[in-house]
């Protein structure tokens, strides 16, 4: 079965599989890598390979927030369940925002 070239430009762009990036990112994961949404937070939670099946490869920062500031976000691997509550969290910021409130006030969780 033939294997699939090295990336082309079309590949690079928005057409190209999910699945094989975040594989090259699991590749290049070393144990101990930081996980991007943790990180994001001044925080820091190892990865580690052998929980790569935990591990999910995803916007970063958010599109809505990329979008917002005017930049690209960046692929990035983070833990699947910090990647789930921190949408849950953008999701009520935003809600909030929309609704007039100031959520950046809220420094304690
Ligand atoms: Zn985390």
């Amino acid at each position: 079965m033939p294997r699939p070239a090295r990336l082309t430009t079309t590949q690079k762009g928005l057409g190209y599989p999910h699945q094989k990036r975040k594989r090259e990112a699991l590749a290049a994961l070393r144990d101990g890598d930081p996980c991007a949404r943790c990180e994001a937070r001044g925080r820091y939670h190892p990865m580690y390979r052998a929980w790569s099946s935990s591990l999910e490869l995803d916007d970063f920062p958010p599109r809505v927030i990329a979008r917002a500031l005017g930049i690209t976000p960046v692929k990035r691997l983070s833990w699947s369940f910090c990647n789930r509550s921190a949408g849950g969290r953008l999701g009520n910021q935003i809600k909030a925002a929309r609704r007039g409130g100031q959520p950046g006030q809220y420094t304690r969780w």
